[in-house]
């Protein structure tokens, strides 16, 4: 089966200010992408419901997708999760455990945003939403040490399974940077699939630790998006 990821930011008003304003999605934008997909009958997964496919225990709907964030910005929860809620869909949040209720101190040409709290994560999940590490501080990991790297992918996952009392196991690669000794780190540190940002859909012998996921900034329309899964589906 050929499945789509795609990865979202922040869904806001372009931020005037914003040197990197494909990081948005202006959120009537998002609403009619979200009623599109929904009308041609794709469903909302998890990541676990996507790994569990792959392993042979699992079923998908017809037309699954999964749709992630990438940072755990505030607005994610009350700008993004109303629309997805609407619609009926899940999403996978990356959240950066050593940053909660920060800013994306990381980007510090950007805009500051704040981040979710504790508690905004915990209620989010509760609602249904899905959580996933972006390494503790927003490591660029190939340009860590093995050892530093591995304490960035081990620590987040430990912060993020104490705050949810519940195993994670999908990492996000910061700027999506990942190599071979990077997706071995991050196995080793206890995930079991990994994501980053390529225009593919997911085949069924794609690297788990290597998905991946199509980016959609405020320029993309919904039929742009909804072309790209068509014409993606004949790619491999
Ligand atoms: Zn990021």
């Amino acid at each position: 089966m050929a499945v789509p990821i795609l990865v979202f930011h922040k869904i806001d008003a372009v931020s005037p200010k914003s040197r990197v304003p494909r990081n948005y999605v202006r959120p009537g934008q998002f609403d009619a992408l979200l009623a599109s997909l929904r009308q041609s009958g794709y469903a909302g997964i998890g990541f676990d419901q996507y790994l569990a496919y792959r392993r042979g225990t699992a079923t998908l709907p017809r037309k699954p997708i999964l749709i992630t964030f990438d940072d755990g910005y505030r607005s994610n929860a009350e700008i993004a999760a109303p629309i997805l809620r609407k619609h009926g869909f899940t999403a996978t949040i990356f959240v950066v455990p050593g940053l909660l209720g920060g800013t994306n101190s990381w980007d510090a040409d950007e805009p500051q945003e704040p981040l979710m709290t504790a508690s905004e994560i915990r209620a989010l999940r509760a609602d249904g939403f899905f959580f996933g590490s972006h390494t503790y501080s927003h490591a660029r990991l190939t340009a860590l040490p093995p050892d530093a790297a591995l304490r960035e992918l081990r620590n987040s996952r430990e912060a993020l399974e104490t705050l949810l009392g519940e195993p994670v196991r999908t990492i996000c690669y910061p700027w999506a940077q990942h190599d071979e000794r990077v997706r071995a780190l991050a196995q080793q540190a206890g995930y079991a699939c990994g994501v980053g940002i390529r225009r593919r859909l997911n085949r069924d012998d794609t690297d788990v630790m290597a998905l991946h996921r199509i980016p959609v900034t405020h320029l993309d329309s919904t039929w742009r998006v909804r072309w790209d899964l068509f014409r993606l589906g004949f790619r491999q």
